[in-house]
């Protein structure tokens, strides 16, 4: 059986459990253990699939199609351990499957209750696969003290009671604010914090304190002493200039010695920490700067994109850049002449979205990078707009637009981007109406596609098979396909059964790609997605040129 690290926070939110849990992760995979992690979240969403990238940042899909949280997008980052649909679960989820199974009669006319029926549900899930890994680290969203929490933090106290001793262990995420005036850093609402989390019978074994500064000696010695844990297992986790740097820092800080130390393991194997140095060094050694813009939807908050902006970062690690990403509202390229704006950029994206506001300004957008020759990529929405612009611009097709955009008369069949409703998921039919529910009713998760020889996609991954996650209702309408190739654009690359394309490109421009998947979502430091690198090697010529 697995051990189990529960990941909890106390004192404020944002203090970066995801990245504490995903650095864990990648320090425990270092010492030759297996690991994976999961999400525990106290919303009453089913899924975060419907939530607004505002309230919640960016959806994180995974390869069997599951719409998740962002934090398991910075486990695989870290981890490279591709998220499964079974590594996520919200209160919502938790409580429709206890009602479902109410309404079933499942429980035999008991009355149903928060304990036991609901902690056993979450018990259920956390115990799932428990047998195939050496760690499951569970991160509990949210904050200790809030009302939503509650049930998730007595499931895991009830679970490490249940389970044989040294089976789990509680790593707590807190803050040591620093008051400038006084110089000093305050320990005052870790102690409340911690005592909160003893007030449901919880005793942290770790304590992680985020500080501005160093936190010293005699800071540790007194959280030890009032928090009743051991000073080698308090840990500072100081701000960083990269958030990849973090799996270093805290094995210097000696997160991982402590977490073997409390469960009585010894490392399997010496710390390697090796693929983390590069990925240091190579931001240290990086040179000049890439100007990226992206224009799109949910600018305002840099996390409704956040696997897209980790994805650049890659992209410039890759080619030893900086790279500098300016993010730009939509709408304020309907208006002329705004595009001018955009000349001082070496290379401008668009990102996925849904909904017609902004997709005119977007357009736009496309034709200054096309006719400017500006290293361009459109994803997902951003591919369905690209052939929108080249269609109406380049291949005579003026009325071109996207069913998602303009309800008309006519069917399906006559739109340049039409709504998909039956395709093909591992042998089997999916359909979808247009009028279901919100949530869920998307080609989602991975599929293979296959790639044309000779293509830019081709010399990109170098590959004829690929396999890449979706997340969309709207596809490119294959009718079109004989003019607008007749007119200059490839279509690169299809599904597997020759139905869907999947990437699009123009040849007389340095680069110009449209692909229908999130390539972002599979990006890792160690590993950037090859899209990504060569769009900021082209970006990065395009500075050279100047
Ligand atoms: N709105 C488009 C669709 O549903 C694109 C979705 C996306 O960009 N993820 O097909």
């Amino acid at each position: 059986m697995a051990k189990f690290v529960f990941i909890t926070g106390g004192v404020v939110s944002s203090l970066g459990k995801g990245l504490t849990s995903a650095s864990l992760g990648a320090l425990l995979q270092a010492r030759g253990f297996s690991v994976r992690l999961r999400k525990l979240d106290p919303y009453l969403n089913v899924d975060p699939g419907t939530m607004s990238p505002f309230e919640h940042g960016e959806v994180f899909v995974t390869d069997d199609g599951a719409e998740t949280d962002l934090d398991l997008g910075h486990y695989e980052r870290f981890t490279g351990v591709a998220a499964q649909s079974t590594d996520s679960v919200s209160s919502g989820r938790i409580y429709s499957t206890v009602l479902e199974r109410e309404r079933k009669g499942d429980y035999l006319g008991e009355t149903i209750q928060v304990i036991p029926h609901v902690t056993n549900e979450i018990k259920r899930f956390l115990e799932q696969h428990e047998d195939e890994v050496d760690f499951m680290l569970c991160e509990i969203g949210g904050t200790i003290g809030d009302i939503e929490g509650l049930p998730f933090f007595e499931a895991i106290r009830q679970f490490s009671q249940e389970k044989k001793s040294n089976s789990c262990i509680f790593v707590h995420l807190t803050l040591l604010p620093f008051l400038s005036s006084s110089g000093e850093l305050k320990t005052k609402p870790t102690q409340h914090s911690v005592k909160e989390l003893r007030s449901i019978g919880i005793s942290p074994d770790i304590l992680v304190c985020r500080s501005e500064v160093p936190i010293p000696s005699k800071e540790k010695e007194k959280i030890a002493l009032f928090c009743n844990v051991n000073k080698k297992n308090i840990i500072a986790a100081n701000d960083l200039e990269t958030i990849y740097e973090a799996p270093i820092a805290f094995f210097k800080e000696g997160l991982d010695e402590a977490v073997l130390q409390v469960l009585g393991l010894k490392s399997k194997s010496r710390p390697d920490l090796s693929i983390w140095e590069d990925v240091s060094s190579r931001y240290r050694s990086s040179e000049g700067l890439v100007k990226i813009a992206v224009v799109g939807k949910y600018t305002k908050l840099e996390d409704a994109y956040k696997s897209l902006s980790e994805a650049l970062i890659h992209g410039g690690l890759a080619n030893k850049t900086n790279v500098e990403i300016t993010w730009m509202e939509s709408e304020e390229f309907e208006k002329a002449g705004q595009t001018k704006r955009l000349n001082k950029f070496d290379g401008i994206l668009i990102p996925g979205g849904f909904g017609k506001r902004g997709t005119e300004g977007k357009i736009n957008v496309i034709k200054y990078a096309r006719e400017k020759e500006i290293p361009f990529l459109g994803i997902c929405l951003g591919m369905q707009l690209l052939v929108i612009e080249y269609a109406r611009n380049c291949a005579g097709l003026k009325d071109a637009n996207s069913e998602e955009f303009e309800e008309k008369s006519h069917s399906s069949d006559d739109y340049l981007i039409y709504h998909l409703s039956k395709w093909i998921k591992d042998h089997k039919v999916e359909i979808r109406s247009k009028v279901e529910n919100k949530g869920g009713t998307m080609r989602l998760g991975a599929y293979p596609a296959k790639i044309k020889k000779g293509t830019m996609a081709f010399s990109i991954y170098k590959n004829e098979y690929v396999s890449e996650r979706h997340r969309h209702r709207f596809e490119v309408n294959t009718r079109y396909q004989e003019t607008l190739e007749r007119n200059g654009m490839t279509f690169s690359a299809f599904s597997q059964d020759g139905m869907l394309p999947e990437i699009v490109e123009i040849s007389n421009h340095p680069f110009f790609l449209g692909v229908q998947f999130h390539p972002e979502l599979k990006s890792k430091p160690f590993e950037p997605h090859p899209i990504f690198s060569t769009l900021i090697k082209k970006a990065l010529e395009q500075t050279r040129l100047v």
